[in-house]
């Protein structure tokens, strides 16, 4: 049974395998594009549209289309209502995973079960158990997830086997940005650091040229209520992707705008575009910048290849600037379909390590089974069981504490205590570390497990998010000081351990951030709701 990889992006979603002769294939969509529009039109209570066509519908009824729903995934407390039926991130992400894997079906004639998932490197815990509730409420196996740039080094590796490599993954997607750097050492692949913005991504690029287009028209007829119109405002925003897009390719070009009868028609030139746009590329200069240096601090100072994944990285700036600004010779690495192909390539790693049993006794035998069973070579099953991908802590945790001199408490005294720091590698078992307790005759003890909120660590309350908490109740009364321990430990595909000890008592309680977000029983129940829509595109 083939395993497939789905590149679930914020504005783009992508399917594919690995096929034993071909290698990695990408299913295309009913259109016959590759990638499909992470785009979802309700338009009845039991049926919906996913891709292109609910794209063009997001002109005419705004209000029945969701768009870039991975930048609420794993928030808690996000409900959408179509026609009377609740819906969370979770639920509208399977929505888009039940159309892709409808067309993987359509193309490859195989039903699609076991699933790896991409997800960008800094995501927390909280939106990677949220990725994988999508994929069981879509009615699929997520065997693993896999971090999108790592994705994009696996199928860079796989084209071009030139021994160990010190790689720089710059991705500028639609919705979202990181850069990462990943090292290739014999049969591991680490990620040594990443950074990420998940506000930052061709939509403002689009957003920005919008704005501008809408100036140009609002100058030439003031009073016209074009900027007030819905509709109008819609039409803009797709025809700036259009637009920008086509910059990318020409120096220029002419556009037409109309409203009642109003017109307008412009000329719009590459150097203007990048202007307009130069504060956007700056932050993602920026956080290449900061990617660096933290890679600088590790001991990596070189790169051998800058990879530029993502469909915004096809814009000539992007490039030019890495170039002028860092002296790198980056390459265009099939920006749309790279990751989906990696994640591909990592659900095929995956599924020889489910089928081969414990490594002592994979004998040549076994190879073979399993190599028949996948369509590939016993070389290539060898090779692929001996693969190791190791990531890093995607950002900060800790827990709250009571510290009222410090000089970032709030105003109850509180600060954040980071335990683990972003980028420290996985798994991560960082030493016990002792509190104590602040008030006298406490019998009670909370724990409050934060993560870093903000693009920067900061112990700041306000500058984390908590996820989740736990509590040691009925102690005797303790004196003020009693020692508490506190253990962290976060497993390789980023789910957190929490636990807490009062010492005296040796009463502890553990929170597993694994299991946060949406209950079993709610993904069953939304799976059973999601398996009544009829997916079409
Ligand atoms: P995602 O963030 O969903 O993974 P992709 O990597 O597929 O997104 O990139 C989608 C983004 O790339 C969109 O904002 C799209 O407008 C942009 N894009 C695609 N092709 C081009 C191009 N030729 N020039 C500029 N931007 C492009
Ligand atoms: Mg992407």
């Amino acid at each position: 049974m083939t395993t497939f990889g789905i590149d679930l992006g914020t504005t783009y979603s992508c399917i594919a395998h690995v096929d034993g002769r071909r290698g990695p294939v990408i299913s295309k969509n009913a259109d016959g594009d590759d990638s499909t529009p992470s785009v979802v039109f309700f338009e009845s209570a039991t049926n919906v549209i996913v891709g292109k066509q609910a794209k063009n519908v997001a002109k005419i009824s705004p209000e029945l289309v969701v768009s870039l729903i991975k930048r609420s995934i794993g928030q808690p407390g996000v409900e959408l209502r179509f026609h009377d039926v609740a819906h969370t991130p979770e639920s509208i992400s399977a929505l888009i995973l039940k159309e892709l894997v409808r067309a993987a079906e359509e193309s490859t004639g195989e039903t699609v079960t076991d699933v790896v998932i991409t997800v960008p490197a800094y995501f927390g815990v909280r939106e990677r158990e949220a990725t994988r509730n999508a994929g069981q409420i879509a009615g699929l196996n997520v065997l693993n997830l896999v971090p999108e740039p790592v994705a994009a080094a696996l199928h860079y590796e796989a084209l071009t086997f030139e021994g160990d490599r010190t790689i720089l993954v710059y991705d500028l997607g639609g919705g979202t940005f990181d850069t990462t750097v990943i090292q290739m050492r014999g049969h591991d692949i680490s990620v040594v650091c990443t950074a990420g913005d998940h506000e930052l991504g061709g939509a403002d690029w689009d957003a920005q040229l919008a704005n501008w287009l809408l100036e140009r028209f609002m100058a030439e007829h003031p009073g016209s209520e074009a900027e007030t119109s819905e509709q109008f405002l819609q039409l803009l925003a797709t025809e700036a992707e259009d637009l920008k897009r086509a910059l990318s390719r020409s120096e220029s070009k002419k556009h037409s705008m109309s409203f009642d009868r109003a017109a307008l028609r412009v000329e719009l030139t590459r150097d203007d575009f990048e202007r307009m746009t130069a504060d956007l590329l700056e932050r993602t200069f920026a956080m290449t910048q900061r990617t660096i240096e933290v890679a600088a601090g590790k001991g990596v100072t070189s790169f051998d290849e800058v990879l530029l994944v993502g469909g915004s990285s096809r814009m000539p700036a992007v490039a030019a600037g890495l170039r002028q600004r860092f002296g790198f010779e980056p390459r265009l690495h099939e920006p749309e379909s790279a990751v989906a192909k990696g994640a591909a390539q990592f659900a095929l790693i995956e599924s020889v390590k489910i089928a081969l049993p414990a490594e002592e006794d994979g004998g040549a035998t076994q190879l073979s089974t399993v190599a028949d069973q996948l369509g590939i070579s016993t070389e290539q099953v060898a090779t692929l069981a001996a693969k190791r991908v190791t990531s890093v802590v995607p950002r900060a945790f800790g827990v709250e504490v009571q510290s009222p001199g410090h000089a970032e408490a709030d105003a109850d005294g509180i600060v954040v205590d980071h335990i683990l720091k972003a980028n420290d590698p996985l798994p991560a078992t960082p030493p016990v570390r002792q509190y104590y307790t602040a008030q006298p005759n406490q019998t009670r003890i909370e724990l409050s497990v934060c993560e870093q909120a903000g693009e920067v660590e900061s112990a700041r309350p306000d500058a984390n998010r908590t996820i989740g908490s736990g509590l040691i109740s009925g102690l005797p009364p303790l004196p003020k000081g009693s020692p508490i321990d506190v253990l962290f430990e976060m497993g390789e595909t980023g789910a957190l351990r929490v636990r807490a000890v009062e010492l005296t008592t040796g009463k502890d309680v553990v929170v597993e951030l694994q299991v946060d977000g949406l209950s079993e029983a709610e993904v069953a129940q939304a799976r059973i709701s999601v398996a009544q829509y009829q997916v079409g595109n």
